[in-house]
């Protein structure tokens, strides 16, 4: 389908100025190479986020270019045997190719396609460069789509420097082949039934590259003023940070000669704190119990063995044993109805309807009122009932 075929098996690495971090060393320019100092951590979450784009990479690279079936069942019973492998990998990546497929399907020209490719954005933050996931560039626009297996928090294309910065290093690798006028990134995170989509022109893509390029110069020399806020949640200093601290610590400041109680204001402002509080207490426990287990002292801590547990050394084996030995088998299992959402899913959306919404199975009560922040999508209630509803 596409023309060329481009792919970058080279290892996943970072640059100083990563796109990934731009959130945060464009907020907190000094974050950059103080990060670089500590040592780079990996979780099981991480490993499964690159096996499943492993998997996406080989389902987006035989959607574009031919691929004998016999070659692309070898590779993908490959990744089948790795470890971390998990069935729902196929689910998920498929949605990306869902996607990626409408994406392309209406388009009126071949579209090029560049799989794990290999961006350099140099040219705006010394030394940057970046693997986008997938960019396909036909009828004058340039498409940037990222694919995110993560399941914590849903992230928005829109205005995302991550996103632009990978368009701002696309651009320059395609801009002399094909005529570019339009940018188009999307970040489709599957696991969260989140796809978001940003479009933007190049002339604007560019003024905004020409606009942070002196902060990033800045972010890689290592000046400038800490800066805390939400983009610290995955900064490497996020538990030992001083700025941080100082942000959350500075609560003091509602003593003093003000009223002993505290205004609507100041609770709106203590509790948008403490949104952050959360997360960094949270990490400050990490690192304590971290220096604990080498020995460190943190005055008033201490590692302990945490409450211990009991699992079957083979279920199948004990459970035999049991029956053998007259055990009924009511008493060995517990039989409960799956959940109203669950078994929506399961039996899908049609069945669902057809066999417990209609015939008035499901009872719909609305949620318990709860506390969210101003910006969020859903109404707000109040238990004021107007004089007309009461009469009602
Ligand atoms: S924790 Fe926040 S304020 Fe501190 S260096 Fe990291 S990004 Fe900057």
């Amino acid at each position: 389908m596409a023309k060329t075929k481009e792919i970058n098996h080279k290892e996943r690495s970072h640059a100083l100025l990563s796109a990934s971090a731009a959130n945060r060393w464009l907020a907190c320019t000094p974050s950059a190479r103080l990060e670089d100092e500590k040592p780079d951590s990996t979780s099981v979450f991480a490993e499964e986020g690159t096996l499943a784009h492993e998997i996406a990479e080989l389902k987006l690279t035989k959607y574009f270019h031919p691929m004998a079936k016999s070659t692309f069942t070898r590779r993908l019973n490959k990744f089948k045997k790795r470890e971390l492998y998990q069935d729902e990998m196929l689910k998920h990546t498929e949605t990306y190719l869902d996607y990626i497929k409408e994406l392309t399907i209406n388009l009126e020209q071949q579209p090029y396609a560049a799989i794990e490719k290999q961006v350099d954005f140099s040219h705006i933050a010394p030394e940057g460069f970046g693997t986008a996931d997938c960019i396909i560039v036909a009828d004058q626009t340039l498409y940037v789509n990222d694919f995110k297996y993560g399941k914590g928090i849903p992230v928005s294309a829109e205005d995302n420097p991550q996103m632009k910065l990978y368009a701002l290093g696309a651009y320059t690798a395609y801009s002399l082949l094909f005529d570019i006028q339009k940018v188009h990134m999307s970040i489709v995170q599957p696991r969260l039934d989140n796809i978001s989509e940003f479009e933007m022109t190049v002339s604007d893509l560019l003024a905004w590259g020409d606009e942070i390029k002196p902060i990033a110069e800045k972010a890689f020399k290592g000046e400038g003023e800490f800066v805390p806020g939400e983009h610290c949640k995955f900064c490497k200093l996020k538990a030992t940070c001083r700025a941080r601290a100082d942000q959350f610590t500075a609560l003091d400041d509602f003593g003093g000669k003000k009223p002993p109680e505290l205004s609507n204001a100041e609770v709106g402002q203590v509790l948008e704190k403490a949104k952050s509080i959360e997360s960094w207490v949270k990490a400050l426990k990490d690192y304590a119990l971290k220096e604990s287990l080498k020995g460190k002292e943190i005055p008033g801590w201490k590692a302990v063995a945490g409450r211990g547990s009991r699992g079957y050394v083979d279920v199948d084996k004990a459970f035999k044993q049991l029956k053998e030995a007259g055990i009924d088998e009511a008493l060995l299992y517990e039989r409960t109805p799956l959940t109203v959402p669950k078994l929506e899913k399961e039996l899908g959306a049609k069945q669902y309807r057809e066999l417990l919404e209609e015939p008035g199975h499901v009872q719909k009560s609305p949620g318990k009122p709860t506390l969210a922040p101003a910006k969020d999508k859903r109404m707000a209630v109040t238990n004021e009932v107007s004089a007309e509803e009461d009469f009602k």
